[in-house]
């Protein structure tokens, strides 16, 4: 097959391509390098089956040739980020994703979205179940990046429906691993790393919101799967484990064996209280389920940022 994926020297994005890539297919990887890095992508450069394209998805998109799938992955998807990026967060969720519709409609190709966890909001359900519809503060700083994946989730039904693309809608629950940003503001790499230098660890509010973690690897086999499942509705693909975040930051001093302390900072507006997914429908469509345990991804996550520090001394000063 040949498949675009937008954002595809993202964190995401550029483990899709991997994985893509080894199993023979041919890979058209496109950013603009907002929050994508083209180390993510490097080794594949000189590949004859992949392709590498600069481009803003939220202009017009362009690919000569066929395509069997469109994976829309681009889009800044750290609180940080969205809030320093608002504008584009909006235009790349709406305009881009109308866009790589209308490209995926053109080749006659399938389209896979990148949804979220965040289109539930502040949930009042849960574990939250994907008909749950959410609880999303519309004009709040984070609502840049909740209502643009609204929208985008509403426009690909809209496809689906009027012009017949054949879709997937997967809703990404909080992902890491390796090749996210050490300054992406999420709270993986903000930890492991304030921990690796002996930093405070910094806690918003008490530390009581709930998050649950999964290993980039067991997303990558859920969007795998749900490519070759015949369902065109919205799947929850995330992990279960569930912890506050106090317990997220005790284990990463456990796992680093680092003697930072925990300091405390504000809770940032909006910022969900709990989110677990529940993942009854990714059993019993794609048979899948996580299958790496949050300590052991957390520890191959932890030996990148060593390794990675070490090269680019930089980072731990
Ligand atoms: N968080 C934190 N300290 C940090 C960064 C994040 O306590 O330095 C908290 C944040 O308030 C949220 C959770 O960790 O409750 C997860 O934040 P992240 O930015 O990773 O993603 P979110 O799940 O909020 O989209």
């Amino acid at each position: 097959m040949r498949i675009l994926i937008t954002g595809g020297a993202g964190f995401i994005g550029s483990h899709l391509t991997d994985r893509l890539i080894t199993e023979g297919h041919v890979v058209v990887a496109m950013d603009n390098l907002v929050t994508g890095d083209l180390d993510n992508i490097a080794h594949h450069r000189s590949n004859p089956r992949f392709e590498y394209i600069h481009h803003d998805v939220s202009n017009h998109i362009h690919v000569a040739g066929p395509l069997d799938w469109v994976l829309h992955f681009a889009s800044p998807a750290s609180p940080i980020d969205y809030l320093q990026l608002p504008i584009q967060t909006l235009k790349v969720g709406a305009l881009g994703t109308h866009n790589a519709l209308g490209l995926a409609k053109a080749k006659g190709a399938k389209f896979l979205l990148a949804s979220t966890s965040e289109v539930y909001g502040d949930p009042l359900v849960h574990p939250q179940p994907e008909d749950y519809w959410g609880n999303v503060n519309p004009i709040g700083p984070r609502g840049v990046y909740d209502e643009a994946k609204r929208y985008a989730e509403a426009i690909t039904m809209a496809y689906h429906r009027v012009h017949q693309v054949d879709v997937r809608v997967v809703r990404i629950f909080n992902t890491y691993g390796p090749r996210n940003r050490i300054n992406d503001g999420r709270v993986v790499p903000t930890f492991i790393n304030q921990a690796l230098r002996g930093e405070p660890l910094t806690v918003f509010g008490k530390g009581n919101q709930t998050r649950s973690f999964q290993y980039v690897a067991d997303l990558v086999n859920g969007v795998r799967q749900l490519m070759g499942a015949n369902y065109n509705r919205p799947i929850n693909i995330g992990n279960p484990r569930e912890m506050t975040i106090l317990e997220f930051a005790k284990l990463i001093l456990h796992l680093t064996e680092s003697p930072s302390q925990i300091e405390y900072k504000p809770l940032p507006e909006d910022d969900p209280k709990t989110r677990q997914p529940d993942i009854s429908r990714a059993k019993s469509i794609l048979n899948w389920e996580p299958e790496v345990p949050v300590e052991e991804g957390l520890r191959q996550t932890i030996d990148w940022y060593q390794i990675r520090a070490a090269s680019h001394s930089s980072d731990l000063r």
